[in-house]
């Protein structure tokens, strides 16, 4: 080997082993950490949980506390308040379920309404979770929140992962918020609990038409991305369809549960990183659907 080759491969390899170094050297993320994404508009992220929160002149609007057995919502209060001393004049629910919406008391201590789909509602006055605090207001089709200059709008857009999902949409700022069923590069999480299918394919349609650019969704992606784009919620969708149609050629060609699980394969969306785990759980929600239409 010349001593040029030589060098250069040492340099090449050198330059490899430093990557491989400083990617397995990289450290783990704080436990929380709060983002501004416009000038009104932050993100305040707890472990892999995120929500938004808007501020004005005349008070806050929070949403999820994300406080589910561990202190989020005291931290979040504190990172808002080292934005505003404004009050914080609302927390509005993204949907029913207690990962994301429990924990709000410290909220509620400091006079902040609760504002929630009706049937999240129900669903937190049936199932009486001890920490989660009951909306003061309810949602139907839409409600309209106007606050310091600010409009907030609560859309529901029907059906899809539970059946008590808001559409966050600011139209100013052209952002949406809306949690658990839009990811950013991710199939849907584990066996798809409490998803109806295959309605959430049209209420991914609806909001794919309403007018916005980022999305931030309950969790970060993929690199803790925060922020996703309509190009994800449309990919989000062509997932669903071709799995969806995947499936059911497989029921209609008689397989099993196992076969269908073994055989199908969306190489589209292999590089997202939740494919491996999930897709054969995501496969069994739709053959339920096109096998007995549950
Ligand atoms: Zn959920």
């Amino acid at each position: 080997m010349s001593r040029i080759i030589r060098v250069g491969l040492m340099a090449a390899l050198t330059t490899a082993a430093l990557a491989a170094t400083a990617q397995a050297q990289q450290p783990a993320p704080p436990p929380y950490a709060t983002t501004k994404v416009t000038d009104n508009v932050y993100i305040f992220r707890y472990g892999g949980h995120q929500s938004m929160f808007i501020v004005t002149p005349a008070g806050v609007i929070a949403t999820d506390p994300i406080g589910e057995r561990r202190p989020a919502a005291k931290t979040y209060i504190e990172e808002i308040q080292k934005i505003t001393k404004a009050p914080i004049k609302y927390v509005i629910y993204s949907h029913s379920h207690f990962d994301h919406i429990a924990g709000g008391q410290p909220f509620k201590d400091l006079g902040a309404v609760f504002i929630a789909h009706r049937n999240a509602k129900k669903r937190i006055a049936a199932l009486k979770p001890a920490d989660v605090v009951m909306p003061d207001q309810v949602v139907d089709g839409k409600k309209v929140i106007s606050l310091g200059g600010t409009t907030l709008e609560l859309n529901y857009v029907g059906l899809n992962h539970s059946d008590s999902m808001l559409v966050m949409r600011l139209p100013k700022e052209k952002i949406i918020f809306t949690v658990d069923w839009i990811p950013i590069k991710g199939i849907q999480f584990r066996g798809m609990a409490d998803t109806y299918v295959p309605d959430i394919e049209e209420s991914l349609k609806k909001v794919i038409a309403m007018d916005w650019d980022k999305l931030i969704p309950g969790h970060p992606g993929p690199g803790g991305v925060q922020t996703g784009t309509k190009e994800d919620a449309r990919n989000e969708l062509a997932y669903l369809q071709d799995l969806s149609a995947a499936v059911k050629k497989a029921v209609d060609e008689g397989k099993s549960y196992a076969d269908a699980q073994k055989e199908i394969k969306l190489p589209k969306y292999e590089s997202w990183p939740n494919y491996g785990p999930f897709l054969q759980m995501n496969i069994e929600r739709y053959y339920d659907f096109w096998n007995r239409g549950i």
